[in-house]
């Protein structure tokens, strides 16, 4: 088969986490090429909460250190895209009938300004009560008392498109839509063959990473010979986006139905309420939002905000990469896991699980695991000061 072009890194993945080792690679001087088969940010990085936090709820599980790690990501992303990553307040309120107490959520609070410290924006407070109404009719019946805290919110597919734009600017290549379709591995290379416009290319990369997501076993699975897959669980995450505006900001609530964490946020001119977690077997292209989930949600918003006759105009899910287990999907870790061919020199690199928020150093992680495999080369830019702006 003809070689075209050879290239130090190839990624799969035209996700935040495909689009965040771009413009790592691209900056530390790497030859890089993105096969992306839709369109950039088409798949879990366009169906997230859209928060960039620290993630409040991780404590519970005691994930300090992605806690600490997400916190530290949360304040470089206010630096360097402030047009597309900006801070909001965030209420808890406390009913009689939440299962956390008052006394727990202000311990997890201090602990997240604790985790947060010198962020600017690690402090949080009691709503008095006088302010109550003014919550956006969410319902004072049993309402014992409201927190408020700062977290961020972003647009996960313009953060992903920002990130590709810098990559580009660093003379990475973006190849989109084209399919990673096979790949074969010898000693020293990856042979690589992908579609694009009903054509087979083929191309030639020290490195592959795969960063497909929910695909990535699908990925893996096109690999010869075939690495190791790591075991995973597909988690749907269903979202709804509802007629109506939120004034004062952000809701961080306990559903009734089995006490999880339910976001309700402005986005746009609209209200985004999610999100679930259920276990998601099959063609990850099948996801798509249950009649089961749109109720959970909706009787969550009901509950809280009993004035408000919400008309969803729009629903979509995403789906989470999770390591396999028996347990609740809600206590399941969100480190990611990156598994290789070879512990020593790899040729391929698959990233399993992740966040938007930490895929800035995650990215780090990924060149550090292939830097022993790829030649020297000089670098072009250091990340941590390169503002994300779109195109
Ligand atoms: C419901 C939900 C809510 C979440 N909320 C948050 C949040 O608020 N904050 C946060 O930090 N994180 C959140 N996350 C996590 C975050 O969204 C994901 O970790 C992140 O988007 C995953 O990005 P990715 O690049 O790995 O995958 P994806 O965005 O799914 O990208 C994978 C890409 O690979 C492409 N692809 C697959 N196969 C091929 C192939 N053969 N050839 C070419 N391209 C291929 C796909 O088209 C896709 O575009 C949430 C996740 C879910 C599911």
């Amino acid at each position: 088969m003809p070689v075209t072009h050879h290239y130090d890194i190839v990624i799969v993945g035209g996700g935040i986490q495909g689009a965040a080792v771009a413009q790592a690679a691209a900056a530390r001087g790497y030859t890089v090429m993105l096969l992306e088969k839709t369109a950039l940010a088409a798949a879990t990085s366009s169906r997230s909460s859209k928060l960039i936090h620290g993630g409040l709820r991780y404590l519970e599980n005691g994930h300090f250190a992605l806690v600490y790690e997400s916190l530290r990501e949360r304040t470089d992303w206010l630096r360097l895209a402030p047009s597309l990553v900006r801070l909001s307040p965030f209420y808890i309120p406390i009913y009689r009938q939440t299962s956390r107490s008052t006394l727990v959520i202000r311990a997890g609070l201090s602990l997240y300004a604790l985790l947060a410290a010198g962020s600017g924006s690690a402090h949080f407070r009691s709503v008095s009560q006088s302010q109550w109404q003014q919550l956006d009719g969410l319902t004072t019946k049993g309402l014992k008392h409201v927190f408020q805290y700062w977290d961020a919110q972003t647009d996960d597919r313009l953060l992903t498109q920002a990130l590709m734009h810098s990559a580009q600017s660093l003379g990475a290549e973006l190849q989109c839509p084209a399919e990673f379709i096979h790949v074969t591995l010898s000693s020293s290379m990856c042979e690589i063959e992908y579609q694009q416009g009903g054509r087979i290319n083929h191309c030639s990369a020290t490195v592959l990473v795969n960063a497909a997501g929910p695909w990535v076993d699908q990925v893996l699975h096109r690999i010869d010979p075939q690495p190791p897959a790591y075991p995973i669980d597909l988690v749907q995450g269903t979202h709804l986006v509802l007629e109506g505006r939120l004034n004062k900001g952000c809701y961080y609530l306990e559903s009734p139905a089995d006490q999880r964490a339910i976001f309700v946020l402005p986005w746009y001119q609209h209200i985004l309420l999610g999100t679930t977690e259920t276990l998601f077997n099959g063609d990850p292209e099948a996801s798509s939002p249950l009649a089961t989930e749109e109720t959970y949600l909706l009787d969550c918003f009901h509950h809280y905000f009993p004035e408000k006759n919400p008309v969803v105009r729009e629903k979509f899910s995403g789906l989470r990469v999770l390591p396999a287990s028996h347990g609740a999907p809600f206590h399941r870790s969100r480190e990611i896991h990156l598994q290789c061919d070879s512990s020593q020199k790899p040729h391929v690199v698959s990233i399993y699980g992740g966040k938007l928020t930490v895929c800035r150093a995650t990215a780090q992680k990924v060149l550090h695991t292939i830097m022993p495999t790829l030649p020297d080369r000089i670098p072009k830019a250091d990340i941590s000061k390169l503002m994300l702006e779109l195109p």
